[in-house]
């Protein structure tokens, strides 16, 4: 069976993601990275599997989180925080992603 696809309708998910909005609870960041010397494999995959990209490793190669721009979609906290390696909640409330819809 094929899918139809109109023509013009193949958007991409970058450009869909791009419309959500996000605000910034200041001083307030909803994921902390627990203090670590050398990040463990699990810890180090948040550099890449995080599909906001707000994980990053440091020049000492230790990881660190911004938290802006998190789509909440929990995937580091089920990578690491059992481990202790990350404290994860959700934002405040009015805080966070502003998803856009249609
Ligand atoms: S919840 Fe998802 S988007 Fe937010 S920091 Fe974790 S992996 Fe990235």
């Amino acid at each position: 069976m094929n899918a139809i696809v109109k023509p013009g309708s193949d958007v991409r998910v970058e450009d869909k993601l791009y419309q959500n909005r996000y605000l910034v609870d200041a001083g307030r960041p909803h994921i902390k990275v627990a203090p670590h010397e050398t990040p463990s494999p699990a810890l180090l995959a948040l550099t890449r599997v995080c599909p906001a990209k707000c994980y990053e490793q440091n020049e000492k190669g230790q990881v660190e989180i911004t938290a802006d721009g998190c789509m909440e979609c929990g995937t580091c906290r089920v990578l690491c925080e059992a481990s202790g390696e990350i404290e994860w909640n959700y934002p405040r409330g009015g805080f966070g992603v502003l998803f856009k819809f249609g």
